[in-house]
């Protein structure tokens, strides 16, 4: 990765090297501290004011500091904030009940983190086609992709296959398959008898915004369907209105057996993740089978009754796949010779550069005119604002990144 000297101020300087010196180096910033946040725009600690074209991977969809998601965590916090599972708490039901209305399943299990949330799915997946298809177990299988990303637990990265997220973390857990990305004929040809799901993210958001082709979702729905195994989309990035519907998944008019959902579950105010799935499946669940000390903490769940509402209330979705479309086309018309694709739904875009070009250097340039973004995969930068961002600011966030774009030789 290269690095380009930018000026830094002493402050940034000083707060970076505390970081550095203290923290450990599992993550490789730009060089920019941040220290506000209002709805699309976030200032870093000398009062410069940046886009936010990343929107913490699409946790904050509603916005830094939403009033109303806001307002309901202050509240909350002065009443009451966390109980454990071992009591009932006042506010879990109506948020699963506001959770299964929202996605249209039957039943809902709270966790925490993105990552929680895939590991309950591939338990319940699991656990299903022990008790309901009598898969003995230790036998069961599960199908994923080539160039996932569903979190970083043990577990999870065993069925990467991105090197720096797996290596030296061996032994791995078994009982996974990689097919391609985008390929139904793969999934038919990968389940056996021992196979109880299928994962997989209906847009590949961290592989850089691989979007599959059409019919792709349909194709998986009915190869599960005739299979009789589970269909698990991981909608923690594509899901809340992030990619022009609700979920990634009505894109297509599909619906899985249960899908994954975190990140803008929590308003961009805390952590609040969740599996949704028919009540076949979510009804394997026991007491005393699974289970996590803050899922569904009260917090939590008034925090994500307000993000839900506003994803309605601001009619996200419609906005998503509107601004979505007009940001790239007009992407489109910028001329730089090395950006080879855009591609994306809704306000999830990625802008593809030809191979071997590092796309650090122009992050570390947007960032000097204003606008923050990450690069992916080194070659390909992922634009995805805050979906209440309006027409006007995507025009002006347009015309810094035409500014950088075309200055790229
Ligand atoms: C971010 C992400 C996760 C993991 O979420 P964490 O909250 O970071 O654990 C899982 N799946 C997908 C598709 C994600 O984008």
């Amino acid at each position: 990765m290269t690095h380009q000297k930018v000026a830094k101020s002493s402050k940034t300087e000083e707060l970076i090297q505390l970081n550095e010196t203290y923290g450990a180096h599992n993550y490789h910033p730009l060089p920019v501290v941040l220290s506000k946040g209002e709805g699309v725009y976030l200032y870093d600690v000398d009062g410069k004011k940046y886009f936010d074209f990343l929107s913490a991977y699409s946790a904050v969809n509603q916005g830094h500091g939403h009033p109303k998601i806001l307002k309901a965590m202050i509240d909350q916090a002065k009443t009451l904030t966390l109980t454990s599972r071992a009591f009932y708490n006042d506010k879990l039901g109506s948020f699963l009940k506001k959770l299964c209305e929202y996605t249209g399943f039957d039943m809902a299990l709270p966790m925490n983190t993105g990552a929680e949330a895939v590991e309950t799915a591939l338990k319940m997946s699991r656990r299903w086609g022990h008790m309901k298809k009598g898969i003995p177990d230790g036998d069961q299988e599960i199908i994923a992709c080539q160039e996932n990303f569903h979190g970083r637990t043990s577990t999870i990265i065993s069925f990467s296959t991105d090197q720096d997220a797996r290596k030296g973390y061996g032994p791995f857990a078994t009982g996974f398959k990689i097919i391609p990305f985008n390929d139904p004929a793969a999934l038919k040809a990968a389940i056996t008898k021992n196979t109880v799901a299928f994962l997989f993210e209906p847009i590949q958001g961290e592989a850089g915004v691989n979007v599959p082709s059409d019919g792709y979702l349909k194709a998986v729905r009915k190869i599960c369907s005739d299979a009789n195994i589970l269909m698990i989309a991981d909608e923690v990035q594509t899901g809340f209105c992030r990619c022009g519907a609700k979920f990634a998944c009505d894109l297509e008019g599909v619906k899985p057996d249960a899908m994954c959902l975190g990140k803008a579950l929590g308003g961009g105010m805390m952590p609040v993740s969740a599996v949704v799935a028919r009540k076949d499946v979510m009804s394997v669940f026991t007491p005393g089978s699974h289970g996590s000390t803050f899922g569904g903490n009260p917090l939590a769940c008034v925090v994500a009754i307000a993000a839900l509402e506003v994803l309605d209330e601001e009619n996200l979705a419609a906005k998503s796949l509107e601004l979505g479309d007009y940001f790239r086309k007009k992407l489109s018309e910028v001329k730089c010779p090395k950006l080879v694709k855009i591609r994306g739904k809704g306000l999830l875009t990625g802008a593809v550069f030809e191979k071997g070009f590092e796309a650090w250097d122009t992050c570390v340039e947007l960032k000097e005119h204003g606008l923050l973004a990450k690069q992916t995969h080194g070659n390909i930068i992922r634009f995805a604002p805050p979906l209440v961002i309006s027409k006007k600011e995507i025009d002006e966030a347009l015309a810094v990144i035409k500014t950088v774009f075309e200055k790229i030789k």
